[in-house]
């Protein structure tokens, strides 16, 4: 029984047999339409007050329903929709603009700023932000390693020995808060590879760099690179030289071929055009001319449909992919002016 062609209001009996017959979890679990999860949710809430009041035949219930697919606000008095700011108030009814920045772009960014803050204060207030002992117990799992125990190490002095090291530390390396540490970015974007892409023997690497020379931390940044976020600057050479073995000490993080691309149609079943292939050929093409460090940091990002998980709308050069006729067209959607 399909849920569109059942009028509750109606024969609220019939549907609620087939709701509480129906793995709910299951059948959400794969779902990728706001809509049918909004109702699908909201149905749950509604089949459960049947059972426990048998009072499903109050068509009543069945308005609130409705708000996710007959107004224009998905639901702003508060239902089960969504959780938050934007849950409360973004579009749920129609696919094409359910997202975040055209809810913005309707508020405008003060109007959404102080919304968000509003809401932040209203959650405050109803005691539903983590209790104390959560932020303690998250608090000490998290708590940063003891910097006092990295020695003092020059690491002008580790350049002058080689070039190779001094050039990859200019794009790779960034400072930390403690003058005896740096803050290391493991580039994935090696020039004609797929953007992101690590091979088991060296994550294997990284793995045993961090445990041994980094506090046991990494993290996979959102550019699709590897950062070990504390490391004694005494331990710099070892790292880059262990990176260098694995094919791992590409020295162009926020350069023209550190390009995020999402996986687009050579994975992603939404995709309606490529974009590994496009990084690769940029990042190849960029590498032949060797114009990247002329040209200086500069963030290409390359999405392969209009959800935007490559982030191309925030690139310095965002790249879309747009199927036209059953034909990928790329379309520059947005080109900052870097250099003012
Ligand atoms: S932007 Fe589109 S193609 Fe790329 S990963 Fe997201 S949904 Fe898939």
């Amino acid at each position: 029984m399909d849920w569109e062609y059942i009028e509750p209001s109606d024969n609220p009996y019939d549907f609620c047999s087939w709701f509480n017959s129906t793995d709910i979890e299951l059948c959400s679990d794969d779902c990728v339409d706001e809509e049918v999860l909004c109702i699908l949710y909201e149905f749950s809430d509604i089949c459960f007050d049947c059972v426990d009041n048998q009072n499903c035949d109050d068509v009543t219930l069945w308005d609130e329903v409705d708000e996710c697919h007959d107004s224009d606000d998905g639901g702003d008095d508060g239902t089960d929709c969504y959780s938050g700011w934007y849950d409360c108030l973004g579009v749920c009814d129609n696919k094409h603009r359910a997202r975040i920045k055209i809810l913005i772009d309707e508020l405008g960014l003060n109007e959404a700023r102080r919304q968000i803050y509003e809401h932040y204060n209203s959650l405050k207030n109803e005691s539903r932000l983590p209790s104390t002992d959560i932020i303690k117990f998250l608090m000490d799992e998290f708590s940063p390693p003891d910097f006092s125990t990295a020695k003092e190490h020059d690491l002008e002095k580790d350049f002058i020995r080689s070039l190779s090291l001094k050039n990859w530390a200019e794009t790779n390396l960034t400072s930390h808060h403690d003058p005896n540490h740096v803050i290391v970015s493991v580039s994935l974007k090696k020039p004609g590879a797929t953007p992101g892409d690590a091979t088991a023997k060296q994550m294997r690497v990284l793995a045993d760099l961090a445990q041994q020379y980094a506090y046991d931390e990494l993290c996979v940044s959102h550019e699709q690179n590897i950062i070990l976020p504390h490391v004694p600057k005494e331990h710099v050479v070892k790292i880059y030289n262990k990176l260098d073995e694995a094919d791992l000490a590409t020295s162009n993080i926020g350069m023209v071929s550190d390009i995020i691309s999402c996986p687009g149609m050579d994975y992603c079943k939404l995709a309606t055009a490529r974009s590994i292939p496009i990084a690769k050929q940029i990042a190849t093409r960029f590498c032949e001319l060797k114009t990247e460090r002329d040209i200086g940091p500069l963030k290409i990002k390359i999405s392969g449909c209009i959800n935007a998980c490559g982030h191309h709308h925030v690139g310095h050069i965002g790249i879309l992919g747009l199927d036209r006729r059953g034909v990928e067209n790329y379309q520059i959607t947005e080109v900052q002016k870097i250099f003012s």
